[in-house]
């Protein structure tokens, strides 16, 4: 086989290919010291002596057609003078524990991002747990540590990331979309081990931070953020509201009529969804709805409404919009509406307070479909380090 300029398929500092050679499970490809440099200490790139030469094989990108390589090298083992201490050489494009290259490592990984880790696995003719350890490594590696200087708003959310009730607790920085932190459990003490990280300078310079109105994070944010306003971020407020409104349907839907309950039955989602979404087919269907359950209607009115707050440019005039909704809500005689009117009457300041602070549901939401996503395709996480890894990867490198 004429293979032309082999020097290619390895560029190793301190190495050179002398040969590669293809069997029948893959291809091998030979390396050796570079005579001009001889075998260097990988920690202080001293010379040390060649002597007790060995061999070490490692896996490396595969060819093309998809067959496995193996990259083999020579290793020295000794004492470096200048580090005093027994080394073993390795180019440093090999990773020392992994008997694999880095620049497979990083195609395993950027391939974890794309397909389903089994899948990975399967292409690499590597295992499940070895996809998981490249990535991991390699995540590492790559994502900075969390920026925590100049911060000022924050989003605080909790997520359900397997089946049976595991939550983790998010904290993203407000501007940017930056994974902060995660952490099990959605009590005060995930946020709070968070808030313990920061200067009190930092702490200081939040201004604004986004939360659930019913999570526990309330009292944390107020004990440790002197001056941090809190805002009911808007994707928890229309999950409020839309609850609301199904709530109303389903009592609805218990005292119908046979008749009516047919009507009604399965309609959720023609109710809670956006109206400006709705085919033609769709808006005749709702009218007609609409038309035969006056509580219901009622309910829609309101959701519609609610949602109309968030066009608002100014405070003051969201304030005195939500004091009207709150009024309507009041008077509708729908207790799940009745219940939300109170309580924002109450906390009107943190309903309102997107206009001043421009905190916009989008990072939220889209933070929430990405973890749904990362979670629906590892059908559910058991490793949380690795799905924060993954999470703050993405959330940083967008
Ligand atoms: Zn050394």
């Amino acid at each position: 086989m004429n293979v032309r300029n082999i020097k290619a398929l390895a560029p190793f500092k301190g190495y050179v290919v002398t040969g590669i050679r293809f069997e029948e499970i893959g291809a091998q490809i030979n390396l050796d010291f570079d005579k001009r440099s001889g075998p260097r200490c990988p920690h202080c790139q001293g010379k040390l002596p060649r002597n007790k030469i060995g061999r070490r094989a490692v896996m490396d990108c595969p060819m093309p057609h998809g067959s496995i390589v193996y990259l083999v090298f020579p290793t020295v083992q000794g004492l470096c003078q200048s580090c005093n201490r027994y080394v073993t050489t390795c180019p440093k494009e090999v990773h020392p524990d992994c008997h694999a290259t880095w620049r497979l490592m990083r195609l395993v990984s950027s391939w974890a991002a794309l397909a389903t880790n089994s899948e990975v696995a399967a292409m690499f003719e590597i295992s499940d747990g070895t996809v998981r350890r490249y990535d991991k490594i390699v995540l590492k590696e790559d994502t900075p540590p969390p920026c925590l200087d100049g911060l000022t708003k924050l989003l605080i959310d909790e997520k359900s990331v397997r089946k049976g009730h595991c939550y983790v607790t998010i904290i993203l920085n407000g501007e940017t979309g930056e994974l902060l932190h995660m952490q099990e459990g959605r009590k005060k003490e995930c946020v709070e081990s968070f808030f313990g990280q920061l200067t009190e300078g930092q702490r200081a310079g939040i201004k604004a931070v986004g939360i659930d109105r019913s999570g526990a994070y309330q009292a944390a944010v107020e004990a440790w953020l002197p001056n941090a306003e809190i805002v009911y971020d808007r994707f928890h407020l229309v999950m409020n509201v839309n609850q609301a409104v199904d709530e109303v349907r389903r009592s609805q839907c218990r005292r119908a009529s046979k008749e009516d309950r047919q009507l009604l039955k399965g309609q959720r989602y023609l109710i809670l969804g956006n109206q400006e979404n709705l085919d033609s087919d769709g808006r005749e269907k709702l009218d007609r709805l609409l038309e035969a359950n006056e509580a219901i209607s009622t309910a829609y009115i309101l959701k519609e409404q609610f949602r109309a707050l968030f066009s608002y440019q100014r405070k003051g005039w969201a304030m005195r919009a939500l004091a009207n909704w709150c009024a309507l809500a009041l008077a509708s005689g729908l207790a799940p509406f009745q219940r939300l009117a109170r309580s924002f009457t109450q906390h009107g300041e943190r309903v309102c307070g997107f206009v001043k602070h421009g905190l916009t549901s989008a990072l939220i939401e889209g933070f929430n479909n990405l973890i749904s996503r990362m979670v629906h395709k590892a059908c559910g996480f058991r490793d949380l380090d690795y799905l924060e890894l993954k999470l703050r990867h993405h959330s940083v490198m967008r």
